[in-house]
């Protein structure tokens, strides 16, 4: 995932993940005096939630003496996820939120002239990830997951996920164990309510049949081997708004921005 003069971009939103990956990474820069770390922070604009996450994410950033980059959805889309809610009929808008992220994370990374994004989805996210794409009917998603996305053509960062083989529990014992303070409270927004149900489904699995997860986890990266072969590449344009790389003619994060905003 890494080489010695790599310069991460760590997406660290002040949650046990983030902290505790950032807690890690840094232990591993300071070892490679070529590397960089800066920690990316985006401020999506929930009240009650975001602002505590990202006092938590700086206090640890300074504690331990790391460059941190605040971007918000404000400042960078015209829109805060909170306003986004009151224009959806259904109030969730996790997909949105996920989407302007991504380019959010994806616009500091370039900024700071990082070389790799890194995020701290665990095993759990990834597989709860995997079953989310099948059971919506879109398994070539998976190759748009998993532990390492490099995109041949050179237009996006590659993004790493060095937990993705670590249970979330044995991510909190750490958090717990390393006596940080993470945020605990939930977005009030709450995710996505199949991931949930896939959540509960999983934990049942994984307590009844110990290793579940892990081999869920290889399936997939089985199958992406597979699609990989099969998968005929896609030619990338430029978004006709907002120049970034896309198969179509605007990319994601401006289609729904332009029905939110509408
Ligand atoms: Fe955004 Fe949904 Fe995550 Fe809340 S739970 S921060 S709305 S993606
Ligand atoms: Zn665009």
């Amino acid at each position: 995932m890494l080489k010695f003069n790599d310069h991460i971009a760590l997406a660290l939103s002040g949650g046990k993940d983030s902290l505790t990956l950032l807690n890690i990474l840094v232990k591993l820069e300071r070892r490679f005096p070529r590397s960089k770390l800066t920690a990316i922070c985006v401020d999506e604009g929930i009240e009650g939630y975001r602002d505590e996450a990202l006092l938590l994410a700086t206090k640890m950033c300074r504690r331990l003496g790391i460059e941190q980059v605040t971007v918000s959805y404000k400042e960078l889309f015209g829109i805060t996820t909170d306003e986004i809610v009151k224009t959806l009929p259904d109030k969730t808008p996790c997909s949105y939120c996920g989407v302007l992220r991504r380019k959010a994370i994806n616009k500091a990374a370039l900024m700071v002239n990082a070389t790799k994004i890194a995020t701290a989805h665990n095993l759990d996210d990834e597989v709860q990830t995997v079953l989310l794409n099948i059971l919506h009917g879109d398994p070539t998603r998976l190759l748009r997951s998993g532990p390492v996305l490099r995109d041949v053509r050179g237009r996006f960062l590659t993004r790493i996920k060095p937990l993705c083989d670590i249970p979330e529990k044995e991510v909190v014992l750490y958090a717990y164990l390393s006596g940080f303070e993470f945020q605990t409270i939930a977005c009030p927004h709450g995710a996505e309510a199949l991931r949930n149900d896939i959540r509960a489904f999983l934990n049942q699995m994984d307590q009844k049949h110990s290793g579940t997860k892990f081999t869920l986890q290889r399936s997939a990266e089985r199958l992406r081997e597979l699609l990989t072969e099969r998968a005929p590449g896609t030619e990338l344009n430029d978004c006709e708004k907002c120049g970034d790389p896309t198969p179509h003619r605007f990319c994601e994060a401006c289609i729904m921005l332009e029905t939110v905003m509408a």
